[in-house]
């Protein structure tokens, strides 16, 4: 679920309506894309395999099956991507399992750096030359990865450089692992401005829409959050799955026994509008939407993420933020207004600031409450709703 948010005088990106060669052509207005197109799998890697999965694939090489525990250690605990660290491994076991569990899933062909280093966004390119974008941003107090789950996105909102290319396919589990696990590895490394350190946030907001992807998202949860060897070992709480209101998936993810945040992007408290801004809520409503949020937040005892996009004189009224102030007040919420990033070819800007700070005061009339989000790698497009899979190079 990619996000967006916008700003004058920022340079736009115009390369990506040519580089999704793969693509097909954008979609109609409206049009929504569920089932993903049939395309060859990526090789199995161990992050697509639960710990006994893996035991059992090393056992059918003839192999002890506490060697798939070593080979997990390294991937996920020391962050070793190359086969002569791992030297706890017989060098004849370790090529055999590096070929069986460890194939080389992402290239990355472009990378670029805003806010002086502390946000890089990666451009990578899967086994079948798909492409998709990661963010990475370091903050002083934490460092969140931005992942993809989808290559495209079949949601098709309209302000969204994402949804207008449409669908390429969904991620495997590991794809989606590996964008953390890089990350993870720069940041054990050093490789990102302020010495070495590690990535304590994800958040499903790149390419895609995380609840059309639900079972490779579902194991990613478990490869992310899960203790070594099992996945990378990050808290739970420490995850945010976002969703343009895929009801009946709402509902599933709440009963996984997960507390990974939930974020909704709602961008409109009225249906109408929404219609239009969210093509999904031709099958779910405003209403059912929220209702499966606050079930989702009462089952895990977790604060819901209300994302909304301020759009200059689309959404932004002062009616509108009373109107969502009195469908959110007395819930477990939070607000995030993000300014429209500016996608190519789009109409639409961001809210005026006054807008904006209106819209803020008529949220916390209710007591709601409310962040203003930093809009942080604008520049390279890696912002909410910029992620196209642009090359540069
Ligand atoms: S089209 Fe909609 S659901 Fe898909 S990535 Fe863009 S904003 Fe998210």
């Amino acid at each position: 679920m990619t996000l967006p948010a916008a700003g004058p005088g920022i340079p736009l990106d115009l390369g990506y309506w040519s580089v999704m060669s793969e693509n097909p052509s954008p979609p109609p207005p409206g049009q929504l894309t569920f089932a993903a197109p049939r395309r060859a799998k990526p090789p199995r890697h161990l992050a697509d395999l639960s710990t006994a999965e893996r035991r059992e694939v090393v056992a059918g090489l003839g192999e002890k099956p506490f060697r798939a525990d070593q080979l997990s250690r390294h991937y996920f605990a020391r962050l070793t991507d190359d086969p002569a660290d791992m030297t706890d491994l017989p060098a004849p076991l370790r090529d055999k399992l590096v070929d069986e569990l460890l194939p080389t899933l992402l290239t990355p062909i472009n990378e670029q750096t805003a806010d002086r280093g502390m946000t890089r966004k990666t451009l990578w390119k899967a086994f079948d030359g798909v492409l998709f974008e990661s963010v990475l941003m370091r903050y002083p107090d934490r460092t969140t990865m931005c992942v993809s789950s989808q290559a495209g996105c079949g949601m098709n909102c309209p302000f969204c450089a994402t949804g207008q290319a449409g669908l390429t396919r969904n991620l495997s589990t590991a794809e989606i692992v590996e964008q953390v696990a890089a990350g993870a590895r720069s940041m054990a490394r050093g490789q990102v401005p302020g010495g070495p350190g590690r990535v304590s946030n994800i958040v499903f907001m790149g390419m895609g829409e995380p609840l059309a992807n639900r079972a490779n998202v579902l194991r990613a949860l478990h490869r992310i959050t899960d203790p070594s060897p099992g996945g990378l070992g990050i808290s739970q709480r420490s995850v945010t799955v976002s969703t343009v209101g895929l009801v009946p998936a709402i509902e599933k993810l709440g009963e996984e026994g997960l507390s990974v945040r939930l974020a909704v992007s709602l961008h409109a408290p009225d249906d109408e509008l929404r219609d239009t801004l969210v093509p999904i809520n031709n099958r779910w409503k405003v209403k059912e939407v929220l209702d499966a949020a606050w079930a989702y937040s009462k089952k895990t005892g977790r604060r819901v993420s209300i994302e909304y996009a301020m759009i200059k004189d689309i959404n932004d009224q002062a009616w509108r933020a009373d109107m969502l102030g009195k469908l959110l007040k007395g819930h477990l919420v939070h607000v995030n207004l993000i300014p429209l990033n500016p996608t190519p070819g789009s109409k639409w800007t961001a809210s005026r600031p006054e807008d904006e700070r209106a819209f803020v005061r008529g949220l916390e009339a209710h007591g709601v409450a409310v962040t203003v989000r930093d809009t942080r790698g604008r520049e390279i497009d890696g912002a909410c709703g910029q992620l196209a899979a642009a090359s540069k190079d």
